[in-house]
């Protein structure tokens, strides 16, 4: 594990000021907010509580010109062995407000997916049940252009909110979010996504229910849903599929440490238990190799690896 240099009792003590005690961690394990239940520690991590608190806190860390980096759920994330020395700004509960008026949602970048397609189907609007399964918060997901069984993020934001780094707002509106395989403006820039507006269509509740209930049961069938993943590991290669790509190289269940290929689905990377983060790298690099010499196709990750 490195020597963590950016922060010091100064910063913690001016976080402290306008963030309660128990929300700013510092040394935090990010096997512990990561659903890979792997890699290193960050210098300090900020789970703010409020909207109050989020500005107070990248005010604070900008003044202090500390690095730092957002994140949601933690579910598309592999942090390096070394970990990150810098701030993980952590955005989810307290930062999960919705509100619904007629097909309209406003919410809060942490809200989860699966919570916001309940909400959806509570209020009997069609459009989210392809997320109801995908487990990241809305602003990972924004960010991301999360999608699922023909759905994706893009057709239901119709316009966000972001904090940037300089303390301004910026709002975009469909046409300037960049959305595409996924991806989205928010990629590359330093804006931390704090609004969100999704467009839905009136639905009958019995039929949004029964989409939902059958889109988990194949992720349930397909997917290794129980064991520590980020989802699948690598990006959809133009004109193939990762996981075919992966299990006609003959890698299905191969293991590297404590890392394998899942050998439910060839396109997730899982933690057997105690994999390090080494481990997965590595494991990821006979996959993109093997692949290559095999098919001539390279492999991207999906996963974001930081460190
Ligand atoms: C079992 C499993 C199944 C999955 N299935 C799918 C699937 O079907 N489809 C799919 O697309 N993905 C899937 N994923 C991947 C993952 O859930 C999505 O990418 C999700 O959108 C990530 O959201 P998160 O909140 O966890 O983001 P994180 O992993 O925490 O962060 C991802 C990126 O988003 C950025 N980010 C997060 N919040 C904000 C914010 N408020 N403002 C600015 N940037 C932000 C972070 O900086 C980071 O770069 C799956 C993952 C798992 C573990």
């Amino acid at each position: 594990m490195g020597e963590f240099k950016t922060i010091n009792d100064n910063l913690i003590k001016r976080l402290l000021g306008d963030i309660e005690r128990d929300r700013v961690i510092e040394n935090a394990p990010m096997s512990k907010y990561t659903t890979f239940r792997a890699g290193g520690n960050a210098a300090l991590l900020i789970n703010p509580g409020s909207m109050a608190e989020l500005f107070s806190a990248v005010t604070i860390l900008k003044m202090a010109k500390v690095p730092y980096m957002v994140m949601g759920n933690g579910s598309n994330l592999l942090f390096k062995d070394e970990g990150y020395d810098g701030v993980v700004v952590r955005v989810g509960e307290g930062l999960d407000h919705v509100l619904v008026e007629q097909n309209v949602i406003f919410a809060e970048p942490g809200v989860k997916l699966g919570q916001l397609a309940k909400i959806a189907l509570e209020h009997s609007l069609t459009g989210l049940e392809f997320a109801s399964g995908i487990p990241g918060s809305l602003g990972g997901a924004v960010f991301m252009n999360a999608g699922a069984y023909g759905g994706e993020m893009k057709d239901v934001v119709l316009s966000t909110s972001s904090l940037r780094r300089n303390g301004m707002m910026r709002d975009r509106n469909r046409d300037n979010l960049g959305f595409g395989y996924r991806t989205s403006a928010f990629q590359g820039s330093d804006e931390i996504i704090i609004g969100v507006k999704i467009l839905l269509k009136p639905g009958h509740p019995y039929l949004i229910q029964e989409t939902m209930q059958d889109l988990l049961k194949k992720r349930n069938e397909k997917q290794p849903v129980n064991m520590p993943s980020a989802g699948s590991f690598f990006k959809r290669p133009e004109g193939h599929f990762a996981g075919k790509l992966i299990e006609d190289a003959g890698l299905k269940g191969l293991q590297v440490g404590g890392a394998r290929v899942s050998p439910l689905h060839a396109g997730f990377v899982v933690n057997e238990g105690g994999a390090t983060a080494q481990d997965i790298l590595d494991l990821m690099k006979v996959v993109q190799e093997t692949v290559k010499d095999k098919f001539g196709v390279t492999l991207e990750p999906e996963v974001r690896i930081i460190g």
